[in-house]
């Protein structure tokens, strides 16, 4: 069992003492959950995905017709179980203002006398977040700088006393520690989680510090096992569609002029013209005692940003609590409903019908808004079912949730996240991403155990999957967090049968067209981690305690400081 602290917290409904829970009740618990798992059907979560992720919804790009679709489809759903609208404005609807745009990107390198033109998307991708027409950066010098990592708790810097403002710089994908590929070590397990992926890691970490850095243009060199994904994820992401962000007061006026990747072909063929080697280069930005290196070249890049500004929708129900205090606290489930809409640089199929991402996560969660509908009494706290918007353009909905709440964020007690569940069959585990970060995982362990099931670490903890899905953004806030994804223990299938089908997903299917319904796919499994999902926000929805981080996790003095600031207004 895992240390557990005592703390003492006061809202200013309720005194909460938070002490070690005692043994819950499972057998009460289960007559309780008896008819809202009743309703679990996996022929309807089927339908309800075939639906969503049919080619009339368009790949459900925020701002677009399959917006509409499937934020019409949810509400519906959401009303037709007699749900109460989860905004106070009467309304089942969360305004959220974005800008999209799509940029021209133009590049040029000249390193060691030679001029390399880049091909846009295949070799390199380059954004301009500056809500401006034209966004140029004129022979900037290129500097590798490792990792690009500022990490005090590691006594680790790889900019050193180097002065990057200005400058173009060149970083790895993932963090120092990730594993070595060559013989699978890391290179040191108490840095940086060792070969699990820490925020550090993150594309959207390097280019935050390029921008404190003050730095003309971030280049992070893309590697397929490093970064989780294939080269082709970065192009159909960041190529020629739109990009989207949360509208900003200032036209993002402080960002960093251009963010890019470039393949690795690409990158090394640049520091071979420069004289340098990747590998050693590599091999040396894994050590503390790494500096940045000149290249000696420059890169010029020129954005032409055509911008629009889109009004996107997170829809948002609620089940409101059966205690008259307690259901001022909220438990929410979160899923994100948006994909990638459609491409015209694609011929053939060019619908990204995201079946699995997050078509799966959507229909879990009316499943689950169902199953609790069924509950008589409801649960003492109330439950929120959001399905949040522009998650594949950078989690943007649960970002504008997270910071314009709907309720207050010290009164919500936990975020349950669904981002793609298990279409391949019942599993005896289920997996916890982000395995240990809170108390979460215990109600979890205990709501598996009761049904012969464990629950285990992400199996890639390297692909830092914690990080990208809806409730980071609740995480960053304090907001205990839990996020499952398909075990890897499947039921009458041979050893690794779970890992060549993730693995078989990954490479050609995730984030493309082909990423739709199939034949094959068996919801036995989904139906019964859905039905643990209900019983843990059940759980955590009648608890007499609220769910706490884990010691040493990045989010729990944030937690307590905004809690304890709460209680003391
Ligand atoms: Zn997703």
């Amino acid at each position: 069992m895992r240390f557990r602290t005592l703390s003492h917290l006061t809202t200013s409904a309720t005194l909460i003492l938070a002490f070690a829970c005692a043994p819950t009740d499972n057998a009460a618990d289960d007559a309780a959950l008896a008819p809202g798992l009743a309703t679990l059907s996996a022929d309807e979560l089927l339908g309800r995905i075939t639906t969503l992720s049919s080619d009339a919804y368009g790949g459900r790009a925020p701002g677009t017709a399959g917006e509409d679709s499937a934020v019409a489809y949810l509400t519906r759903e959401f009303e037709a179980l007699g749900l109460a609208p989860g905004n106070p404005d009467g309304s089942f609807i969360q305004q959220v203002s974005l800008v999209g745009w799509r940029g021209e990107p133009k590049a040029t390198f000249a390193v060691g006398g030679k001029t390399i033109t880049p091909s846009f998307p295949d070799q390199y991708v380059a954004i301009s977040r500056r809500n401006q027409p034209t966004v140029a950066v004129d022979q900037s010098d290129i500097v590798f700088v490792g990792y690009g990592v500022v990490a005090p708790e590691y006594g680790w810097d790889d900019y050193k006393d180097v002065d990057v403002t200005g400058k173009t710089i060149l970083m790895l994908v993932n963090d120092p520690a990730v594993a070595n590929p060559a013989d699978g070590s890391a290179v040191d397990e108490s840095m940086f989680k060792g070969t699990a992926m820490t925020y550090y890691g993150r594309w959207t970490y390097k280019y935050e510090i390029a921008t404190e850095k003050g730095a003309a243009a971030a280049i992070i060199i893309h590697e397929t096992g490093p970064a989780g994904y294939p080269w082709e994820v970065v192009s159909g992401s960041w190529g020629a569609r739109e990009n989207i962000d949360v509208k900003s007061a200032d036209g993002n006026a402080g960002r960093i002029p251009i963010e890019a990747w470039v393949t690795l072909d690409l990158a090394k063929e640049m520091l071979t013209d420069a004289g340098l080697d990747f590998d050693s280069l590599k091999a040396m930005a894994r050590t503390k005692e790494f500096r940045p290196v000149a290249l000696g070249g420059t890169a010029s890049f020129q954005v032409k940003n055509t911008s629009r500004e889109i009004q996107s929708r997170n829809v948002v129900a609620k089940l409101e609590g059966s205690d008259p205090e307690l259901q001022n606290e909220y438990v929410i489930y979160s899923a994100h409903w948006d994909h990638l809409g459609t491409s015209d640089q694609l011929t053939g199929d060019n619908i990204f019908n995201g079946a699995l991402d997050n078509a799966t996560g959507s229909a879990g969660l009316v499943q689950l808004a169902k199953a609790f509908s069924a509950l008589d009494p409801a649960p003492t706290r109330s439950i929120l079912f959001l399905a949040v918007t522009a998650e594949e353009s950078g989690l943007l909905g649960a970002k504008y949730y997270a910071e314009n709440p709907l309720y207050p964020l010290e009164q919500t007690v936990a975020d349950i996240n669904m981002d793609g569940l298990n279409q391949w069959g019942p599993t005896r585990d289920i997996v916890v991403v982000g395995y240990g970060n809170s108390t979460l995982d215990d109600v979890l362990e205990s709501a598996a155990a009761a049904k012969g099931r464990v629950i285990v670490p992400d199996p890639e903890p390297e692909k830092g999957f914690f990080y990208r899905s809806d409730h980071f953004e609740f995480a960053k806030k304090g907001v205990p967090a839990l996020y499952t994804d398909a075990g890897t223990d499947f039921i009458g299938k041979p050893e690794g049968y779970g890992k060549s089908k993730r693995d078989e997903y990954t490479e050609k299917d995730y984030h493309k067209p082909s990423d739709e319904v199939k034949p094959d796919w068996d919801l036995s499994g989904a139906m019964e981690d859905l039905g643990l999902l209900l019983t843990v926000g059940y759980r955590v929805a009648n608890g007499s305690t609220w769910p706490v981080w884990e010691r040493g996790t990045e989010f729990k003095a944030l937690r307590e400081a905004s809690l304890q600031k709460r209680a003391a207004q």
